[in-house]
C-alpha cells in the first residue's frame, strides 16, 4: 500500500506430474517471497519474472517489471586443480580430513584410495586409485568473474554461465603458490612412503594432464604452473553470485526495488572462502529467519522448533520458481 515500486505476490510452479499452479500470499503485513534457487536458479528465475538486464529481457521479449543490470552479473566459482600422486602402497580410502589454510588464499585438501574423480581407470595411465591420492588446491575468492545470461524462457532449461577462471592475476597465483606447496609436501620425507621414487615432479604433473577431466588441456605436458593451472582447472561446484549483496539485494536479503521479496541462497555471496560453503549458507537461512521472525515481531518459541530438522523447515516454500507476471 502506497509503494510505487513493484511487488511480489505469488509463485507459479509445477507438479511431479508437469501441471502448472499458482500459489498467492495472504493480503497480510509483511508476507513476502523468498527465493532460494541457488547461484544458478536465483538469477535466472529474477530475470524469467522480469528483473534484470534490458537488453536480455528485451532479446527474448520478457516484459520489464524492473530493470536491474546486475543481475546475472559477477557470478564466480573458486577454481579446483587437482593433482593424482601415484602410491607404491595401497591407500587408505578416505574423504577429506583436514584443510590446509595458506596465507596466500589456497586451501589445500586431499581424498585417497578410490577413484574420486569417476574416470575409466584406463585413464590413470597404468596406476590405480586404490593406490594413490588425490591432493587438491582451491583458490579463495576468487576475483575473477563472469556472468550468467538466461538463453531462452524456459525456468527448465539451464542458463549460459561464464566463470572466467584466472582472468585476474591475482587468483592464478594463488594457484600456483597451491601447485607449488602441494609438490613440495609431495617430495618431502613425511611422504616418502606414498610416492614412487622415480616419479619426478615432472612426471606427476604430465600424468595429471593427461587425465580426461581436464577440460581444457590443449597438451601432453605442463611447460609452466601458470599454463598447468589455466589447464587443468574445474569446478567443485561452490559457484556463488550473480544477485550480490548490495547491488541486486540488500542487507536484509531484500530485492532492491521490488517489494515483498527476498533472495537467500549463495548467488547474493560477494566472496567464497576455500572450504566448503554450505554451512556459512545454512547459518544464513537460520539468520534470516531470526531475523524475519523478529522484525515481524513473532514468537519464536511457537514457530522455532527446538531440534530442527531441515533448512526447507526454516525457510518455508522457498523452492518455487517465480515467472513472468507473477511479480508486479
Ligand atoms: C556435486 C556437489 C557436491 C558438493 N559438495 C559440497 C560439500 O561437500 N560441502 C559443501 O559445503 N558444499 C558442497 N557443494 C556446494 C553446496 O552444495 C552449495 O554451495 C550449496 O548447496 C548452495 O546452496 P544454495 O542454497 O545457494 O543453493 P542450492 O543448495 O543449489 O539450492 C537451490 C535449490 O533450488 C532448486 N531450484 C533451482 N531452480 C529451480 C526452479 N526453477 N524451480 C524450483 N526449484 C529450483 C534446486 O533444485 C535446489 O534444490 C557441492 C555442490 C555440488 C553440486
Amino acid at each position: 500500500m502506497g509503494s510505487s515500486k513493484p511487488r511480489a505476490y505469488g509463485v507459479v510452479f509445477e507438479d511431479t506430474l508437469g501441471k502448472k499452479h499458482v500459489a498467492y500470499l495472504k493480503r497480510e503485513k509483511n508476507n513476502e517471497i523468498i527465493l532460494s534457487a541457488g547461484a544458478l536458479g536465483s538469477p535466472q528465475l529474477l530475470m524469467l519474472s522480469g528483473i534484470g538486464p534490458k537488453d536480455q529481457l528485451d532479446a527474448l521479449n520478457i516484459k520489464i517489471v524492473l530493470e536491474q543490470p546486475f543481475v546475472g552479473q559477477d557470478v564466480a566459482d573458486n577454481p579446483l586443480n587437482v593433482l593424482f600422486i601415484p602410491s607404491p602402497i595401497g591407500v587408505e580410502r578416505s574423504l577429506v580430513q583436514v584443510a590446509g589454510i595458506t596465507p596466500f588464499g589456497s586451501y589445500i585438501e586431499a581424498i585417497g584410495g578410490f577413484n574420486v574423480i569417476f574416470v575409466n581407470l584406463s585413464d590413470y595411465q597404468g596406476y590405480t586409485p586404490e593406490e594413490g591420492g588425490f591432493i587438491y588446491e582451491k583458490t579463495n575468492g576468487p576475483l575473477s568473474k563472469g556472468n550468467l545470461t538466461i538463453v531462452n524462457r524456459n525456468a527448465s532449461d539451464n542458463p549460459s554461465v561464464t566463470f572466467n577462471y584466472f582472468s585476474e592475476p591475482e587468483d592464478l597465483q594463488k594457484c600456483v603458490k597451491g601447485i607449488e606447496t602441494i609438490l613440495k609436501t609431495v617430495n618431502s620425507e613425511a611422504f616418502s612412503n606414498y610416492k614412487l621414487a622415480n616419479m619426478t615432479t615432472q612426471d606427476i604433473l604430465d600424468l595429471n594432464m593427461k587425465i580426461p577431466y581436464n577440460m581444457n588441456a590443449h597438451g601432453n605436458t605442463s611447460t609452466s604452473l601458470e599454463q598447468h593451472c589455466k589447464d587443468t582447472v574445474r569446478t567443485i561446484w561452490h559457484y556463488h553470485g550473480g544477485c550480490n549483496i548490495g547491488k541486486v539485494v540488500d542487507d536484509e536479503y531484500k530485492v532492491l526495488g521490488v517489494d515483498s521479496l527476498r533472495v537467500v541462497d549463495g548467488s547474493t555471496l560477494l566472496n567464497s572462502p576455500g572450504t566448503n560453503p554450505q554451512a556459512s549458507l545454512l547459518m544464513l537461512g537460520r539468520y534470516l529467519y531470526f531475523d524475519i521472525q523478529i522484525i515481524e515481531n513473532k514468537s519464536l518459541s511457537d514457530e522455532f522448533p527446538s531440534t530442527i530438522t531441515s533448512f526447507e523447515k526454516l525457510l518455508g516454500n522457498i523452492f518455487l520458481p517465480i515467472l513472468q507476471q507473477n511479480i508486479y
